[in-house]
């Protein structure tokens, strides 16, 4: 014999019940079998809803009663036919009379017992289980209905109920022995106590009805339909690779549906695995699908699959009690009181981790039961408390509880650090951690609005390690983030093939519009960020990455706007990693530029800028190589800025200075006002920085800067300024002539040697290492410890458009 329970989205309505008995007619032909049913989706909640209301002398609650009761008369309508609809019409009328007149009697009363709450819920599995078993009948099979509550008997306590183990098999077994039918419908979820009360067994207690009654009569196997192909790798609401386990123990399915994995009850395995029955869980829609065989010995372990864990489940409405005091430490007794007077108020303990010192103990429970606990235990401690041997219960809630859970953890070394070390990466701070002594799973608590991002990190480094999912934020739509945009779009495939990474873009904004999509913004969405975006600014761009809380998040700048980079430190503190070609972050106070350094560190995320100095070349990259690897950097000398280099290799006074400049202008070459590229700013930011990163602290306005530009070129607008050059042609012609009277050629250069910097037009010989530089070429010369007499040279294309977004790409692959 088996025994199949079906869920409550399996007998929604009669399209789903008519697949259910598909699933009957083929399980019955092969063998006798006890369906058990839940009620109807969303009854059991709904029959709550409306005593509440009656309870709260809401008089709507008639109105909910009707809308059940349709749902049910629809169903007779729909399932029967036609000659027996109007005595199962009746049947339903007559029980929602019953159940309005006990809403009734709360209305009066005001009040809400528990043990009333079981008298109405228990009308979802009963009139559920009518049905159908009438439906079934009409079909000419030969099935019977079978009063769960009649068989099983419990304790009293109202919808919770414990069940009498000997007493209900007993029943169970007398039932069997006496029916010959082959198929036996039962609802699931209801008992009695044994002065014939009603209770129920729980909130999901349909799928413990079936375990009782499959262990009580030695079942081959308990089978529970429901709306997923088997118990899956993580809650399928959450994360979206989640699969299902083909295999697993009862050992390891009970941690999982302890933590949250509510696909399973967890009473449900108990029953069944002191009998050794397998229990499998199938999906109603899609009945070919193997689901999840849970099992004494599965035969895949977890071991084979290469993967340190079965599954990950989570929990949340998560509260976390603190008992602590100097009079724990040694005293026997303490951790037991405090169990006692909650197991005293029925509050179920979660989770415990006591710090070896015995100094305190923190448990974790329901949210709801916070205020019960925090009374009970208040009266309990009551004398320690006056003798300040603990001190007054600490209490924290908004909290979740996430588990991974496996039988072969205990074999793997590592596990909790790599468990940490990848929630550590994106921020998640862990309030409280548990590790059942079995090693079967380890447990955390932690922020209840960190719960999606912590299974999914979770999730993909266990079970989708081929790939690792990256959200970026791109601040600008300009030429450079354009390029990288398109970038992205067309190397996505060759970066999780080779990389095995998945960037999305999960959000996107230019000045005035701003556009986010956690499954990533496609190409077309992107053209249409104007039309569709909503209002841009850089605060709520800012606070949208946070509330996404995202993993692997990466905040990419690609502006040059000074009032993007007040953002990064809020972004930091979240874990979100920075990527800025945008060089005011760190240019700017030695001190701001040091805290955002620091932020990152402590919060393990990075704040990459390579493509502040040379676009794309490794510049930064190499002086972080040397540093780390204990070289100290003596000087630097540098062609930094492509527009100078444009400028003055263009310069041969064929044509007026100004003309030159205009057309590096126009072939993209300057900042929007010139000026920032000619008077040097851009320049001394650049080997501002890299000094810092050599591990100097200096500030911009130490750096001795001699313009070669007039001063009346720096006044006005960007109009003024091109005739002013215009007007100082002759200026600039002889600089060029003192240049090449011996031989040499203009370059704008900038140095640093002895903790100082400076930067201006120099001459340069043929025989320097910055005579031969070409086009948009920038060079930088490092004399260090090790390259003192042959100093490292990195040069090469210093600026552009495609060269950038490559090297901020770069720094987005490194960053996470
Ligand atoms: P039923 O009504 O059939 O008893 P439930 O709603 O109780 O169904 O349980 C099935 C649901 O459990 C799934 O639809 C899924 O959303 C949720 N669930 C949570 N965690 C898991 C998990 N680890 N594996 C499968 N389903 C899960
Ligand atoms: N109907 C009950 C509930 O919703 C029991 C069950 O479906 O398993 O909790
Ligand atoms: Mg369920």
């Amino acid at each position: 014999m088996k025994v199949l329970k079906f869920g409550g989205t399996s007998v929604a309505n009669a399209q789903n019940i008519r697949q259910v008995e598909n699933i009957i007619k083929k399980a019955s032909a092969e063998s006798k079998i006890v369906v058990v049913v839940s009620a109807l989706h969303g009854i059991t909640d709904q029959l709550i809803n409306a005593a509440e209301s009656a309870a709260d002398q809401k008089e709507s609650y008639p109105e909910i009663l009707k809308e059940l009761e349709n749902k049910h008369l629809n169903l007779v309508k729909e399932l029967m036919p036609i000659l027996a609809q109007s005595a199962w019409l009746s049947f339903v009328k007559k029980h929602f009379n019953d159940i309005e007149e006990i809403c009734n009697g709360i209305f009066v009363l005001g009040e809400f017992t528990a043990k009333t709450k079981d008298r109405i819920t228990s009308y979802g599995e009963f009139l559920s289980s009518r049905i159908i078993h009438a439906k079934l009948q009409s079909e000419g099979l030969d099935a019977s209905w079978m009063n769960s509550a009649e068989q099983i008997v419990t304790d009293s306590n109202f919808t919770h109920a414990k069940v009498d183990a000997e007493h209900t098999e007993e029943n169970i077994r007398k039932y069997f022995a006496e029916n010959h039918n082959r198929i036996i419908i039962a609802p699931g979820f209801i008992a009695k106590d044994k002065d014939g009360n009603g209770t129920t067994l729980g909130r999901g207690g349909s799928d413990y009805t079936a375990s009782i009654i499959a262990a009580a009569t030695d079942a081959e196997e308990l089978e529970i339909w429901t709306d997923v192909s088997g118990m899956m790798t993580a809650d399928p609401r959450l994360v979206s690779g989640a699969k299902p386990i083909s295999e697993i123990s009862y050992a390891e399915a009970m941690e999982l549906s302890h933590f949250g994995a509510n696909v399973l009850y967890p009473p449900t395995i108990q029953p069944v695995m002191a009998k050794n029955i397998d229990l499998r869980i199938r999906n109603t829609f899609d009945p070919e699908a193997y689901g999840t065989l849970i099992s004494h010995q599965p035969k895949i372990s977890a071991n084979e699959n290469q993967e340190i864990a079965v599954g990950i489940s989570n929990m949340n409405h998560i509260a976390l009690l603190t008992l602590e005091g100097s009079g724990m430490i040694g005293i026997p007794g303490f951790s037991a009181k405090l169990f006692q007077c909650l197991n005293n108020e029925k509050i179920s303990v979660i989770l415990i981790t006591q710090s070896s010192s015995e100094h305190s103990i923190t448990v974790a429970i329901n949210e709801k039961d916070v205020s019960t606990a925090n009374r009970a235990i208040s009266t309990s401690f009551e004398d320690d408390l006056k003798l300040k041997r603990v001190e007054p219960v600490k209490i924290e809630t908004g909290l979740g509880i996430v588990a991974l859970v496996g039988d072969n953890m205990k074999s793997r070394s590592g596990v909790s650090a790599k468990m940490f070390g990848c929630l550590g990466n994106n921020g998640i701070n862990i309030r409280a951690i548990a590790q059942g002594s079995s090693e079967k799973n380890i447990s955390i608590v932690i922020s209840q609005e960190d719960i999606r991002k912590a299974v999914n990190i979770l999730h993909e480094e266990v079970f989708e390690s081929e790939i690792k999912q990256v959200h970026l934020y791109i601040c600008g739509t300009g030429n450079v983030g354009t390029k990288l945009i398109r970038q992205i779009y067309d190397q996505n495939e060759y970066l999780k093939e080779n990389l095995s990474i998945n960037i999305r873009i999960a959000g996107l904004c230019n000045s005035r519009k701003m556009l986010f999509s956690d499954k990533g913004i496609s190409e077309d969405d992107f053209l249409k960020l104007n039309e569709n975006g909503n209002e841009f600014s850089e605060e709520n761009f800012a606070d949208e990455i946070i509330s996404r809380n995202l993993r692997n998040s990466v905040f990419v700048d690609v502006t040059a706007s000074p009032e993007v980079p007040p953002v990064y430190e809020k972004l930091l503190k979240r874990s979100v990693n920075i990527v800025a070609c945008n060089k005011i972050a760190a240019s700017s106070d030695f001190a701001n530029y040091k805290n955002l350094k620091n932020t990152a560190r402590n919060h393990n995320c990075r704040f990459f800028f390579e493509t502040n100095v040379g676009a794309g070349l490794p510049i930064i990259g190499t002086i972080n190589d040397l540093i780390r690897s204990g070289d100290r950097i003596n000087s630097i000398q540098a062609v930094l800025s492509g527009t100078l280099n444009f400028v003055f290799n263009h310069y041969d006074g064929s044509k007026p200075f100004s003309e030159v400049v205009a057309q590096a202008q126009q072939e993209g070459y300057t900042e929007p006002d010139p000026r920032l590229d000619l008077a040097g700013t851009d320049v001394a930011r650049k080997i501002l920085i890299l000094a810092r990163e050599a591990g100097y602290p200096l500030e911009f306005d130490t750096i001795e800067n001699e313009s070669f530009l007039p001063e009346e070129c720096m006044k006005g607008s960007v109009e003024d300024f091109y005739k002013a050059l215009f007007k100082y042609e002759d200026h600039f012609k002889q600089l060029l002539e003192n240049a090449k009277i011996d031989g040499k050629i203009l370059k704008y250069v900038a140095e640093f040697k002895e903790g100082k910097a400076k930067i201006g037009l120099q001459h340069v010989a043929p025989e320097s290492d910055l005579f031969h530089l070409y086009g948009k070429d920038n060079i930088v010369i490092f004399k260090t410890l090790r390259y003192s007499e042959q100093p490292l040279v990195v040069k090469g294309a210093g600026a552009g458009a495609e060269v950038t977004a490559s090297g901020i790409f770069a720094d987005i692959v490194r960053s996470v």
